[in-house]
């Protein structure tokens, strides 16, 4: 017997158990808090860098030993941590692709963690709003009923699995179990194909799957940075001439760097032609793609596809994390990573304590957070409607963004692909030269001077500034904005640079 009933703390167990009256009172404080930073980001400026000696306090900090009151943390918490934001969510902070959570999705997490659930399988209320939601998007993707996915923390690990599953298909193709030999024992040469701006994690994928940076055939692009279908087909028959083993195409549905959207219709082409896996990247640029009208092609492509990553976390504006992949046979995915026999697997147990097949059988991780309920609801709230018209907002804002950069006579459109844009300072007298260390420092001096934020690049060779507009509070006035800055940042470079 013990003394003490659920909800009432425990003197012997400090901090431990709270009773209803305190977590409401912990909540409202929290509540409070997270409607001070989401509505009060744009009274600040948009980005300050982490003070030097509260980094140092922080570095040298002890474990804490003794505990201390809730509310004391969260002072800590109000004072050190939620003072010094990465930026995003600001109207004006246009860097990488970090988006606004919707406020929604913020509640949400902390449902989710209150359940705190591990989705890596069962019959309970997680698993199956997962599959909804994965479901939901096999559908907004045009994949075909009996399609499947999962949520993975994002696009990398997305492309890891994906590909995993890729390698694991292609090499049982030739009678190769990479799954009991690994790449050993065979004298075939995986080989996989990208574009030349796809994502980091395409390489690092490669890298940990054992096919080999040096496997990597970068296809090349046409002028405005889509993979060449020609150049692919021709890459493919190469490589199968020699003996190698193709194990997929990444396509991207939008680029990070330039928002360039690959001909996915043809690259579909080209892999049914020699029976090569097609993933696509879509984890920035999945949503407008899949969601809008602006590229039917694609969208088209995008269906035929294999497998497709999407980053809801990005473009579709909830918290961090949450990635999606789709898998158009999930079986294969089950071949790849479940550690069930075959001759012991089942169909599941709808009715039963095991539930559905396990999600753990379609992937690495086992013990799974429940991400799929800040989607549910966001799906939910929002729609597929309400959806629409917040990325078509961002791509709006970026093309006013895109002509403004254009009506400059000092700037220079160098790209302008979905919600991106890439530009560069040529103000008059600055020698072609000394262009890249103009623009370098301009990045710098506006990501410093705290009214707009964006981040530097390179396009075509160029240094170049880099807006990506994914985020609904942002305003036609809030890029004029950031041209006003880019182009005092470029004058006063452009004195320093010519100077004598
Ligand atoms: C962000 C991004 C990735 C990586 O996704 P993470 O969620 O950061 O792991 C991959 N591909 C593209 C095109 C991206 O924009």
């Amino acid at each position: 017997m013990t003394a003490h009933g659920p909800g009432v703390p425990d003197p012997g167990l400090p901090g431990w158990e709270r009773s209803p009256a305190e977590i409401r009172a912990l909540g409202h404080r929290v509540v409070d808090l997270i409607a001070d930073h989401l509505c009060g980001l744009p009274d600040g400026p948009v980005f300050r860098p982490f003070p030097p000696a509260e980094a140092a306090a922080l570095a040298a900090g002890p474990v804490p030993t003794a505990g201390a009151a809730a509310h004391d943390v969260l002072d800590d918490v109000e004072r050190l941590v939620l003072s010094y934001p990465f930026g995003n969510g600001h109207p004006r902070f246009h860097a990488w692709v970090n988006s606004p959570p919707h406020v929604l999705g913020v509640l949400a997490e902390a449902l989710a963690a209150a359940m705190n659930p591990s989705v890596a399988g069962g019959n309970h209320a997680a698993v199956h709003v997962e599959h909804q939601v994965v479901r939901w998007f096999a559908e907004l993707a045009g994949f075909p009923a009996g399609s499947g996915g999962l949520l993975v923390s994002g696009a990398s690990a997305a492309t890891v699995t994906a590909l995993a599953v890729a390698r694991h298909h292609a090499a049982a193709r030739t009678g190769l179990d990479v799954r009991a030999d690994g790449l050993q024992g065979h004298d075939r040469r995986f080989v996989l194909y990208l574009g030349e701006e796809a994502h980091g994690c395409v390489r690092k994928s490669a890298e940990l799957l054992g096919i080999g940076a040096a496997n990597l055939r970068v296809v090349g692009s046409d002028g405005a940075g889509r993979l060449r279908p020609g150049a692919l087909r021709d890459a493919v028959r190469r490589d199968l001439a020699d003996g190698h083993l193709p194990v997929a195409v990444v396509a991207s549905a939008g680029t990070t760097n330039t928002g360039a959207v690959d001909p996915l219709d043809e690259l579909a082409d080209v892999c049914a032609e020699h029976g090569v896996w097609l993933h696509v990247d879509g984890a920035y640029g999945g949503p407008a793609v899949v969601l809008l009208d602006g590229h039917p092609a694609e969208r088209a492509g995008l269906a035929r596809a294999d497998s497709v990553g999407m980053d809801p976390h990005k473009w579709l504006y909830a918290p961090v994390d949450a990635g999606l992949l789709l898998l158009r046979d999930p079986a294969a995915a089950r071949d790849a990573f479940s550690l069930v026999p075959p001759y012991l697997r089942t169909d599941g147990d709808p009715g039963g304590v095991t539930g559905p097949v396990w999600f753990s059988e379609y992937g690495f991780e086992q013990t799974r957070g429940f991400r799929a309920l800040k989607l549910w609801v966001l799906l939910k709230h929002l729609g597929v409607d309400g959806y629409r018209q917040l990325v078509a907002r961002d791509l709006a804002v970026a093309a006013h963004l895109a002509d403004a950069v254009r009506a400059a006579p000092d700037l220079d459109l160098l790209a302008h692909g979905l919600s991106v844009v890439c530009f560069r300072c040529r103000p008059d007298g600055v020698p072609a030269d000394r262009l890249d260390e103009l623009n370098r420092a301009v990045v710098t001096a506006v990501q410093l001077g705290g009214g707009s934020f964006l981040a530097g690049t390179t396009v075509g060779g160029v240094v170049a500034l880099r807006a990506c507009i994914v985020n609904p509070g942002t305003t036609t006035a809030d890029v004029d904005a950031l041209v006003a800055a880019v182009r005092a940042a470029g004058t006063a470079g452009a004195a320093i640079v010519v100077a004598p």
